[in-house]
């Protein structure tokens, strides 16, 4: 068995104390979004307008777009409104003008928006660019809603060393997470088996591998099921967002990659499953909507009344479920083998994924090269004897850094070999 994870109590599954939840009966709980202009940011943003009388919304942060970040800022009373491109603070000053909401600019201020005093964090900047600020939340003990799932699979031991150490309340908001957070109350760590998350299968689940070869980013981001980012939905449609959430739930609850297993079900109702050694297995059901996860993450450790539709399971008539296919959707495979390597082969399998993904929105790359690219890079990075514990955010950022920079230096006789 695995070593016990923060999140695993003696033997019972159980979240870290609110420490910061201090929060009294008729007292508005203090709530920061990061990468409040996103698609996750916009789900959140969504329960809390739907709250207003019990959250206070402290700080809020954005990339780039000023004019999202700007009208959340007023529509919420926001004390604090930061935007990580250093060039547009003049541009965010003008548009929060006559308002209380002080403005900061460049990664020091979104590191700062979730380093004030705020009970609960919503973590949702997309990319390894997450990590900074989310450890910035944790160190102050914060409760961290975690939908940034780079955050584990570039340092992930590291980081759950560094909330355990702050006393920090990990919430797993990424939906297949959270249903095994939820899931897993139902026993504890000796009498776990394995868990299962599902997977939609994206929008080539049923196509030929040649056909996902040559498909188009129109077609990639074209998810059956789930309204998401452009990054995480591309990454849907290749399998690697199963692989990245396969190495989420490693590191969160300090799995062995042998007790994950992953299942395709189409209609995304069942987001995960536990299997206890007296073989229950105890799934948690919903639609496909974010808010779901998130409402439980915001609520937690109580419930919270969801705006999101009912689940109507005689409507939906069949769910469906399907081994996933190693071959035609190879990130997956490289996603376990990297969790096996590990000493940074995660940090690398992320990194060169992103850049992979730039890479093919730009039509620089096939949308089948996605893999080869990953693979090639993963690759040439323990061929050139570069694995090494992580033992710091820093030492996590150099092998990003390092990885994506030989990523970029791949691409070229990638982009030029057919499949
Ligand atoms: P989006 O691309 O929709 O939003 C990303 C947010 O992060 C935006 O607010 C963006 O600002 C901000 N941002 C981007 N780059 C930076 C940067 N360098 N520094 C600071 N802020 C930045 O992403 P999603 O909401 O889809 O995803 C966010 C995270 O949640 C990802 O890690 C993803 O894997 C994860 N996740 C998402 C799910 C979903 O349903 N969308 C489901 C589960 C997990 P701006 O708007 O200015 O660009």
């Amino acid at each position: 068995m695995a070593l016990a994870a923060v999140l695993w109590f003696g033997e019972t599954m159980s979240a870290v104390p609110l420490r910061n939840n201090k929060a009294g009966v008729g007292e508005a709980r203090t709530v920061t979004v990061l990468g409040a202009t996103g698609s996750i940011g916009d789900s959140t943003m969504d329960l809390l307008r739907g709250a207003r009388d019990r959250y206070r919304v402290e700080a809020l942060t954005a990339n780039s777009n000023v004019d999202a970040l700007a009208r959340l800022a007023r529509e919420f009373g926001a004390r604090f409104a930061a935007v990580a491109d250093p060039a547009r603070l003049g541009e965010l000053k003008q548009a929060l003008a006559g308002t209380s909401t002080e403005c900061g600019a460049g990664e020091s201020a979104v590191i700062e928006a979730a380093a004030r005093p705020a009970d609960w964090v919503m973590a949702a900047v997309s990319g390894a660019a997450g990590l900074k600020p989310a450890l910035a939340a944790v160190d102050r003990g914060a409760a961290v809603a975690l939908a940034n799932k780079e955050c584990l699979v570039c340092a992930g031991d590291f980081f759950m060393q560094r909330a355990a150490k702050a006393g920090a309340c990990i919430l797993p908001a990424d939906s297949e997470h959270n249903a095994l957070f939820q899931a897993l109350s139902s026993g504890n760590r000796e009498e776990l088996v394995r868990v299962i998350i599902t997977a939609s299968g994206g929008p080539f689940r049923s196509w030929a591998a040649a056909d996902i070869e040559q498909a188009t980013l129109a077609q990639a981001l074209k998810h059956p099921n789930w309204s998401m980012g452009q990054k995480i939905t591309i990454d849907s449609a290749s399998m690697m967002n199963k692989g990245l959430e396969v190495i989420e739930a490693s590191y969160l609850f300090a799995l062995a990659p042998d007790e994950i297993n992953v299942l395709v079900h189409p209609q995304s109702i069942i987001h995960g499953m536990v299997e206890f050694s007296d073989r229950s297995v105890v799934a948690q059901l919903g639609a496909p909507d974010m808010r779901i996860p998130i409402a439980h993450c915001l609520g937690w450790p109580d419930r919270i009344v969801g705006p999101s539709a009912r689940l109507d399971l005689a409507k939906i008539g069949q769910l469906t479920f399907e081994e996933p296919d190693f071959e035609r959707f190879p990130g997956l495979q490289l996603a376990y083998d990297a969790l096996r390597t590990g000493r940074g082969a995660t940090t690398v399998f992320n990194a060169a994924n992103e850049v992979a993904v730039a890479a093919f929105i730009a039509g620089q790359i096939r949308f089948g090269a996605i893999a080869r690219l990953v693979e090639a890079t993963i690759n040439d990075w323990i061929r050139t004897g570069n694995l090494a514990l992580l033992t710091s955010a820093d030492d996590a950022i150099a092998v990003d850094h390092g990885a994506r920079k030989r990523a970029t230096s791949l691409l070229p006789q990638i982009a030029l070999k057919a499949s």
